[in-house]
């Protein structure tokens, strides 16, 4: 199939720009390598244009101010609108983009992006404040207020979906924004932005920047102008990002890796249920997910079946272009990603881990020109696996049995991780007890990667702090100023210096 290379442009100071430079770089489709289009590679001085249109849009405009909130619920519902209105063209550019399949882009991603911008948008009007009671004769108020400019930088594994996390809150709290797309799959974030622009968003209080992260993200951590960044990728330049902000003190949220455990007892009964939710855990969206639960804990008395079984149904994920309705898994980012996990599979092999199905590139028919994997299943016998500690960001699962529950606790924590987990019993008590214990973010019981706009999301240890989505996220797009009134009558003020 050939199709026109389409050339996309950045959005800055309500304008639709080229860069500076007038540079471009091209997205490639993933499951067939074709070229889909063109979009600005932009620069420093991008960056700096961008975050001068957001700055005078804080400033000069009436955005931030509390009496605003219904003009900003306003808008976020007309851009919630308008990406519905959309959702055909959005999806599949999206799986052209990405590699990832048009039922989970269609029935997923996309409308999930368009229920957080109408989350936030009711909730615009929802920030509050506190009286707090300061002894003596005095009314003291805690204020939140708007940080000011700030900048999202994010991965690539869920591209419509990030922009929606991280500009619907902000801009609710009453913030601007330059965004950054992952250089990866920057199209959707730039269609987005034509949604955002025609649903009347002020001159400067969205901006999207695109190009290569070590230059854009670098500008925008050390930009002096910006309050605040987002953070959405690896642990590893989450860590450089940290540093980079550190100059000019910025407000972070890092929302990074993980290696999530799924545990699952022998007295959870359903066992066809937690074989499939083992299987939606792993290899949704090929294993390119943050919360992806690859280390898999089965209880030693049902462990044998379950094996079994799970082997079976692997076998079973059609393998396709995103494009194609049967295709349940779809293709690896790029080729570099994909030579990462196919090492990381080679690496498991070394090592002694047990391969049970899959492990190959596919490369046979429509798989030849794309970057495909087969889903894949290891049975480990202990945890020391470099499989089992480093983060694969593919289809591979790591299969564990275990023996008691303080066990299992215990290996599930042990790991420099804490972003999700999941708990599979039929017993309230022991779900209770080992939730608790688990050190992560998110516990999922009896289900796993059901992600809600509602309610937060984000790590525990080195997978980050501070929370995206849910009315938490608010907390971190606004900052607390103490108002002191002081009472008093004129004839009773008191001062220490007299
Ligand atoms: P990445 O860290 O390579 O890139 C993330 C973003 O940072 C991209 O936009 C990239 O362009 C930019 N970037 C790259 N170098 C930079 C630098 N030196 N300074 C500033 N920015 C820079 O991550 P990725 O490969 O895009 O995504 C995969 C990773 O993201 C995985 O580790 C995954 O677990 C993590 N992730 C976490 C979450 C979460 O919510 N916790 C969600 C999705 C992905």
């Amino acid at each position: 199939m050939t199709r026109g290379i389409k050339q996309y442009r950045m959005y800055i100071d309500g304008e639709f720009v080229d860069a500076v430079s007038g540079e471009t770089m091209s997205s490639v489709c993933p499951a067939d390598g074709e070229i889909i289009a063109t979009f600005p590679k932009g620069g420093q001085a991008d960056v700096d244009k961008a975050v001068r249109a957001a700055k005078e849009a804080f400033e000069n405009t009436n955005w931030g101010n509390t009496h605003a909130s219904d003009n900003r619920g306003d808008l976020l519902r007309k851009i919630a609108f308008g990406i519905r209105e959309q959702i055909d063209e959005l999806a599949e550019l999206e799986v052209l983009d990405s590699g990832k399949t048009i039922t989970d882009v269609s029935l997923v991603d996309v409308h999930y992006a368009a229920d957080c911008f109408e989350y936030y948008a009711n909730l615009a009007n929802q920030i509050y404040g506190e009286v707090i009671p300061v002894p003596g004769d005095v009314l003291d108020i805690a204020v939140r207020e708007p940080l000011g400019v700030c900048a999202a930088i994010v991965a690539w594994n869920y591209p419509i979906m990030f922009a929606a996390w991280k500009i619907a809150p902000c801009l609710a709290a009453g913030n601007t924004i330059v965004y950054k797309p992952s250089s990866e799959t920057s199209l959707s974030a730039l269609a987005l932005a034509k949604i955002i622009d025609e649903a009347g968003a002020p001159k400067g209080v969205v901006n999207i920047v695109t190009g290569p992260g070590g230059v854009i993200g670098k500008a925008l951590c050390e930009h002096p102008d910006i309050e605040k960044v987002s953070f959405t990728g690896s642990t590893e330049v989450g860590r450089q990002v940290m540093q980079m902000a550190a100059s000019t003190m910025k407000k972070l949220t890092m929302e990074l890796g993980g290696k999530s455990p799924n545990i699952i007892f022998d007295d959870f009964t359903n066992q066809e249920a937690a074989v499939g939710a083992a299987l939606l855990g792993l290899y949704f969206n090929a294993g390119q997910t943050c919360v992806a639960g690859s280390r898999l804990y089965v209880h030693e008395n049902i462990y044998d079946n379950f094996k079994k079984e799970l082997v079976r149904r692997v076998g079973l994920i059609p393998v396709g272009h995103g494009m194609d309705w049967d295709s349940r898994m779809g293709a690896i980012i790029n080729e570099s990603q994909m030579r990462s996990i196919l090492d990381l599979i080679e690496t498991g092999k070394k090592e002694g881990a047990k391969l049970l199905i899959g492990g190959n590139r596919l490369m046979e028919g429509g798989h030849a020109k794309g970057f495909f994997i087969e889903p894949t299943v290891f049975e480990c016998d202990h945890d020391d696996y470099t499989i089992v500690k480093k983060e694969i960001f593919g289809p591979v699962l790591c299969l564990m049995k275990f023996k008691d529950e303080q066990e299992v606790i215990k290996r599930a924590n042990n790991t420099i991780y804490g972003l999700a987990s999941a708990v599979w019993t039929n017993d309230i008590k022991r779900a209770f007890r080992v939730s608790k214990a688990l050190k992560a973010g998110q516990v999922w019981i009896n289900q796993y990667l059901v992600l809600s706009n509602f309610a937060p999301h984000g790590g525990y240890k080195q997978s980050g702090f501070g929370k995206d989505l849910s009315k938490y996220a608010m907390d971190n797009y606004t900052q607390i100023k103490n108002i002191y009134i002081e009472l008093c009558s004129d004839d009773s003020y008191i001062s220490t210096f007299e």
